[in-house]
């Protein structure tokens, strides 16, 4: 509570405009609105994810290491055909230059910039993703990808992921449909295919991982040998089910009261 206060007395917040005026009150303060500050808080995550040699070199990694254990699989010679399933947002398509638009704007995600951006049809291909897409293939695999994308965004995912050279058909496109969660659709892949890696940037790409931060990392700890074996992660900083663990309410306040969350989840070491 103390350290928000301080931080409330670093970024002056004023709610007439939700654009940066730098310089404006005077040199070292700015002034923005509590949804203005909400997006700010993604700066540094979105310019590592756009810009870094580190998040590339980890994207890689990740797509290096599934390939090496696709391989694996593969010489185990399993009755069922064998599979690898992927999540698509953040995994194997770039959005992220959506939030690069949010920040600009001092804005932040909303079903209507979505439905903009993916009617554009724009999300590039990550690094190294068409590359492992096309080596699954050629060693015998099927490659399903599970997103949460709703069922009416199927034209244009598809269309997108064609357009970057993805192999990719309805068949292999699993859209959401009802819940969130992709245990059942995962369930349903497995029934005919041995899953030799699931890729993703979120924890419920692999598992239904709870709603709180503690649960969550409690379940991690719990697989924590599948990591770099059967579950494959790609880091992102920026946005996904992390957020709304840190507090129940989370979604049910408004920007203040989730900048409040935010700065409430950290651990000083002098507390
Ligand atoms: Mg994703």
């Amino acid at each position: 509570m103390k350290s928000f206060r301080k931080l409330l007395c670093i970024y002056i917040i004023v709610i007439f405009t939700g654009i940066i005026h730098a310089g404006s009150a005077d040199a070292d303060t700015v002034q923005m609105t509590y949804e203005s500050l909400q997006s700010q808080q993604t700066v540094l995550g979105t310019v590592w994810m756009q810009t870094s040699a580190e998040y590339r070199a980890s994207v890689y990694q990740v797509f290096n290491f599934a390939k090496s254990r696709f391989i694996e699989e593969k010489s185990k010679n399993y009755e069922k055909k064998l599979a690898v399933i992927v999540d698509i947002d953040e995994t194997v398509l770039d959005n992220i230059s959506t939030q690069a638009e949010y920040i600009k704007e001092g804005k932040n995600f909303s079903p209507k910039a979505w439905d903009e951006w993916r009617k554009a049809e724009k999300a590039a291909a990550m690094p190294g993703a068409v590359d492992f897409v096309n080596f699954i293939y050629e060693n015998g695999g099927e490659v399903f990808y599970i997103t949460n994308r709703k069922e009416a965004e199927r034209k244009n995912t598809l269309d997108n992921l064609l357009k970057e050279k993805f192999k990719a058909d309805n068949k292999h496109l699993i859209m959401k449909t009802g819940e969130s969660s992709k245990e059942s659709r995962r369930n349903q892949i497995e029934v005919d295919y041995h899953v030799a890696a699931y890729l993703g940037d979120d924890i419920n790409d692999f598992i239904d991982a709870g709603a709180t931060a503690e649960e969550r990392r409690r379940k991690v700890d719990e697989l924590s040998k599948e990591f770099g074996k059967k579950y494959f992660i790609i880091p992102n900083p920026v946005y996904g089910s992390f957020e709304a663990a840190i507090n129940s309410d989370y979604y049910k306040t408004d920007y203040r009261g989730r900048t409040q969350m935010r700065e409430n989840s950290l651990k000083g070491w002098k507390e």
